[in-house]
């Protein structure tokens, strides 16, 4: 429930989509609610009054009742009158009451189901927020239950993600996040139909929808895009500098014959090629990844064939699983499951081809400048920032020592001088604004 001026509104927009993200349902009415959060106002007489209503009716209809807004400032007040809240959050403080919400109602993860790292779930702050532009998948990855969970892809409509994004930003977001089960299939299910936005239209599309986005003035992350041609269509917006040089790619195989038992999208392309084209209109371009090792029916030529196209595409952070069975998951029926003891050796093998690439691409950065963004300032003075190549929760950091003024959620221009296997560390030269 939401009461008082625009900007109250924009506060509970915000905590309604982190909410959304992490799993939990919005529903209209009292009797649906596991719990309720009123979002108060507290100018003038009249508002306070109408605000402690709220929270009573709540209370009497629902009986868990989180307060936040302008009237949480004055928690005395509210407690006075209705003692049994849970708690009380004043304004603008959304990290707060989502933090209220996880104690008394907990996020369920699932690492299966989620799209959020389970870090992003514990402590989102104000300036990133996850943006989900669709529910559900038309793929049948044989190793993943998605589909029959959360049923086929149905893409919201542009204008309406447009919308959502922009009372982020003027929330005090900084960096969005995109996400959805296969980003790259965003509007196909309803023909890409158009949307109309600050007097434009745009097309329900990924390209339309980055073209969108990128007008916002803040960094844009683009999560689980798969290789399709027409992603080629996003590249030059990232070299233009309207949405983040970044690309999150689960290719989780290498050897054609893997990829076809696991039945992954866009398993035909030449994913290579395709990569060399991107790099070469875009040369800036992060690369994100996931793999799998040790699926059913995996043979060392196969694994050798995935280290092959590791070395090969040179990508620039790498997350990598050791298959495990998926209740429901039609990957077990295949025959010749991978040992334990194989898929673990198989992992350490991975991982030491890769650190060996992060390393040395890591190392060619030492010297140059970039911005980056400032997620947290810790007790020694050293902020951790992150460059357009490191999502939050689940990429590598840029350690800056000893750096004064710097604000949580500010952007600064730094200079690289040193690598480690997946951090940089810099100084800081002067400070700057995404686009501006
Ligand atoms: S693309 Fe494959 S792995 Fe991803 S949600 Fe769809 S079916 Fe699952």
């Amino acid at each position: 429930m939401s009461l008082g001026c625009p900007k109250a509104l924009v506060d509970s927009e915000r905590i309604l989509t982190q909410l959304k993200v992490e799993g939990y349902d919005i529903v209209p009415a009292y009797h649906d609610a596991d719990l309720v959060v009123v979002n108060t106002c507290g100018f003038i007489e009249s508002a306070v009054t109408e605000s402690l209503d709220a929270i009573g009716e709540a209370l009497a209809e629902n009986g868990k009742v989180i307060v936040t807004g302008c009237l949480g400032a004055r928690e005395q007040k509210i407690r006075e009158r209705h003692p049994n809240v849970l708690a009380v959050t004043g304004p603008q403080r959304y990290e707060e009451v989502v933090g209220a919400v996880h104690r008394h109602l907990p996020p369920r993860h699932d690492p299966y189901l989620d799209l959020v790292p389970p870090q992003g779930i514990k402590l989102t702050p104000r300036h990133y927020a996850y943006l989900k532009i669709a529910e559900g998948c038309n793929h049948r990855c044989t190793f993943c239950i998605i589909p029959s969970m959360r049923g086929d892809l149905m893409s919201r409509p542009v204008d309406e993600v447009l919308r959502e994004a922009e009372k982020l930003v003027a929330a005090g977001v900084k960096e969005l996040l995109v996400i959805a089960q296969d980003t790259s299939a965003y509007g196909v299910d309803i023909r890409y139909r158009a949307g109309r936005w600050r007097d434009r239209e745009y097309a329900t599309s990924l390209t339309g929808l980055a073209r969108g986005l990128g007008d916002l003035g803040v960094w844009v992350r683009l999560h689980y895009v798969y290789p399709y041609p027409h992603v080629d269509d996003i590249i030059p917006l990232m070299a233009e500098g309207g949405i983040l040089p970044y690309l999150d790619v689960p290719f989780q195989h290498g050897s054609p014959r893997i990829l076809k038992l696991m039945k992954r999208p866009a398993a035909a392309e030449d994913t290579l090629k395709r990569i060399a084209a991107w790099r070469s209109i875009c040369p800036d371009l992060a690369l994100r990844s996931t793999f799998i090792v040790g699926f059913p029916g995996e043979t060392e030529d196969d694994f050798r064939r995935l280290l092959d196209f590791l070395r090969a595409a040179q990508l620039d952070r790498v997350g990598c699983f050791t298959y495990s069975p998926v209740e429901g998951a039609r990957a077990n029926d295949l025959p010749d499951p991978v040992p334990e003891e194989v898929k673990r050796d198989r992992h350490a093998r991975f991982m030491e081809v890769q650190r060996e690439i992060s390393r040395s691409r890591l190392a060619a950065k030492v010297g140059g400048t970039m911005q980056v963004l400032v997620d947290e300032i810790r007790d020694d003075g050293t902020a951790v920032a992150r460059s357009h190549a490191d999502a939050p929760g689940i990429d590598g950091q840029v350690l800056i020592a000893a750096a004064r003024d710097v604000k949580v959620g500010e952007f600064i221009d730094v200079r690289i001088t040193g690598a480690r296997d997946y951090d940089l560390v810099a100084r800081r030269s002067t400070a700057a604004g995404p686009g501006n």
